[in-house]
Parts: C-alpha cells; structure tokens; sequence
C-alpha cells in the first residue's frame, strides 16, 4: 500500500470540505490576559483572545503562579512514574481530599486529562458491570463517545437534553439490569444547560448510574465552584461528576469525584488510570492553589458572570444574532463556513481580535458560529471593543441581523 497516498487523500478530502484544522499560533503573556501575541500575524503583541477556556484566567493567577513555582523548585520537574510505582505524592492526596470536597463526595481520583477521565472512566464501567447499558446525550463530548464506544455494549442515544425520551428508552429494561445514563451541565457548543434534576428523577426511577460531565461548569457555578449540580444542591443525586482542570480552574488533567467504592473500584481497573504516568507535582499544586482560590469566594465567579450578561446585552443592543442558553459561553450565529471564516480573519487582521470559527462537523451545517467566552478580565472597554467590531463587519459581508 502507499501509505502516504492514502493520508494524503484523506487530508485533501478534509480540505475540500472545509474541516481542515488551521491552528494560530498565539502566545498568552503572563499577566496580560485576555492579551496575547499572535505569532501568525506579524507577531502582533496586543491580540484580545475572545475563545479561551480558561474562563477565569487562573492560568495567570499570581498565586497560583507562585505555587507552581515553589514546588518545581522543592519536587522538581515530572511525577517520576504511574501512581502505583512511585507516582503518588502528598499533593497528588491533598488535590484528590479536595475534589471530593468541592463536589460533596466521599472521593476522587485525578487523570492527565478531562478527555482521559471520560474515556476511560466510562470504558471500564460500561465493561464491567453485567449486560451494562449505556444511555448517551445526543450532544455528548467526544471523550464520552469514544469511551462508551470502546466498552463495546448496547448503547442508546436520547434526544437532547430530554427527560421523557430518556425514560422512554429506560422503560424498555429491567430495574435490575445495570444502566449508566451520562449527559453534560454546560453543553459548550450552544452554552445550554441540562435539566439535571429531571434527568436524574429518571435515572433514579429506572435505577440508572447517572455520570455528569461538568467540565465546562467547574469553578464557575455553585457557592464553592463545584458547577451546575452543586448549584441546583444535586451533587448527592449524581453518581459520577466528572470534570477538567484545563478550563475554569487554568491548568490540565481531568478527573471523577463519587462515593469511595466506585472511586476505588476505578483506581483498581481501569487502564487509562493504572498504565499511565501521573501528573507533575508542579500542575498538582497550581491545582489545588487554584481550587482552594476558587473554593474561598464567589467574587471572581460574580464578575464573570456580570461581564457574561454585559456582553449579551451589547449583543442584543447591536442586534448580533447569538443563542443565550443560559450559561457564560455565548455563540454568535454566522450560519455559513466560508462567512464564518472570513468574519474570524477580520476581527484578527483588522481589530485584532482573536476568535476561532466553530464549523462542521463540530456543529451543523447552517450553524457555523463563533463561540465566545467572556471572562472577569475582559474589560466593557474590549467588549465594547469587539461588540462594534462585529457591527461593523455585519455590515461589511451583509451578514443577518437579529430581530
Ligand atoms: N468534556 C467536555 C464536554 C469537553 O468540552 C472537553 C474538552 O473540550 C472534555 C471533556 C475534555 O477535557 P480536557 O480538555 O481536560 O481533556
């Protein structure tokens, strides 16, 4: 076989149909944020990233900083192997006593990524338990389909977001016969929220695990940051809350928080845990710095979320069509790839502003969208900045209004 003919055409097909991923290449300056360099671009120094997850720009927290630099110093730079041979150090213990605390749980246990947690927290389970079937949220994260896939057992997509249709397909199984019924708080894409509760009066009814991705909820709601569930006071009705430290709390790893049993049942069988190195103290302590920042006050939270709603009330006021489902990712409807596109590169060439086009197949065709993400440190200054931006090229392409 010619292998790189074969990689090649399927590069050209990605192509051609637009999907082709263009990273920029943009350098966020410590203590700048949301200001960063675009080295694409003439290495232009004062970029305002609009796309950024980390929501609350704890990446840049001076004292979490000062954390991280103080235990590379003490620990060094790597974990120095998995967390069973010579992996495990007292911060890996303090960071997992703190997870579970910030999602009411008796346990939990850290993974090098939110996408690693997913894959293969849910694998093992589904794997595991006897005649297990799966139930997914039809806009559930790759990381969640890629695990339930790899279990290799009958599995069953419900509508979004939908309760009835949940407990339509549950209906059709025995009590008894296990089931998990996984769904997200903040669905990223269109920054709506599940219906937790309803979701979980079903789960319960039909005596399904319920796993909660909170990754996009984490930090940033409920009166400790544990996310949507503990702001709704349902962290007890969810069996598996499942979260990143690469958004809100500014770092990597991922990582599950349930009752000590499940949690220890997954220490001792699931692959993507067990074979693998752990996280550097250095990213452990910025961690647990950044929760325990977090944890002691909802200020931060409060500010993100007033400048969420400044900017959605500039948006209205500007008539910028975007969908408000309620949380702080705002997704400004373009409906078109190449309008979408072209709207990206001028905000970048001419105001430089930094937002990254949402296309097919990551969202329908006909939705093409930028997603934004204000955080406390975007200034009504940079909104009104990026607001008259998006006015002016609306006009510019002949872009739709809102109503
Ligand atoms: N779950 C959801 C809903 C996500 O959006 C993402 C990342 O974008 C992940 C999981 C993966 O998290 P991480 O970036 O920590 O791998």
């Amino acid at each position: 076989m010619n292998y790189n003919s074969f990689f090649s055409s399927k590069l050209a097909n990605l192509k051609q149909e637009g999907s082709y991923r263009v990273f920029a290449q943009i350098a966020r300056r410590q203590g700048a944020f949301p200001k960063a360099t675009n080295h694409g671009h003439q290495s232009r120094q004062g970029t305002t990233v609009w796309c950024s997850n980390d929501y609350l720009g704890m990446g840049q927290h001076p004292k979490v900083i000062q954390a991280m630099e103080g235990t590379l110093a003490k620990y060094g730079a790597g974990a120095g192997g998995t967390r069973n041979i010579s992996g495990t150090s007292p911060l890996h213990v303090t960071l997992e006593r703190e997870l579970a605390d910030l999602h009411d749980k008796e346990a939990a246990l850290m993974f090098t990524s939110g996408y690693v947690a997913n894959d293969a927290v849910l694998s093992t389970l589904a794997k595991a338990l006897p005649d297990c079937v799966v139930f997914s949220d039809e806009k559930n994260h790759a990381s969640m389909i890629e695990g339930i896939r790899r279990a290799r057992v009958t599995k069953h997509i419900f509508k979004h977001n939908d309760a009835n249709d949940l407990a339509n397909l549950l209906s059709k199984y025995d009590k008894n016969q296990p089931k998990i019924a996984a769904f997200e708080s903040v669905y990223s894409m269109d920054g709506d929220i599940a219906p937790i509760a309803e979701l979980c009066d079903v789960a319960e009814q039909y005596g399904a695990l319920t796993y909660l991705d909170e990754v996009h909820g984490v930090g940033l709601y409920g009166y400790k940051g544990g996310g949507i569930a503990q702001q709704r006071e349902l962290c007890d009705r969810i069996s598996i809350i499942q979260g990143t430290f690469g958004k809100a709390i500014g770092l990597i790893g991922g990582y599950i928080a349930a009752n000590a049993t499940l949690v220890d049942f997954i220490r001792s069988f699931s692959p993507g845990f067990i074979f693998t190195t752990s996280m550097p103290p250095v990213i452990v302590a910025g961690v647990i710095e950044s929760i325990r920042i977090l944890k002691e006050g909802d200020l931060l939270r409060k500010q993100h979320q007033d400048r969420v709603q400044l900017l959605k009330v500039k948006l209205k006021q500007a008539q910028i069509p975007f969908y408000d489902g309620g949380s702080h990712l705002v997704p400004v409807i373009v409906g078109d790839a190449v309008l979408c596109k072209q709207v990206c590169d001028i905000l970048m060439e001419k105001y430089a502003i930094y937002v990254q086009p949402i296309n097919y197949p990551t969202v329908p065709k006909g939705t093409e969208r930028l997603r934004l993400a204000p955080t406390p440190l975007h200034t009504p200054e940079m909104i009104d900045h990026l607001v008259g931006a998006l006015s002016e090229i609306w006009i510019e392409l002949f872009l739709k209004k809102a109503a």
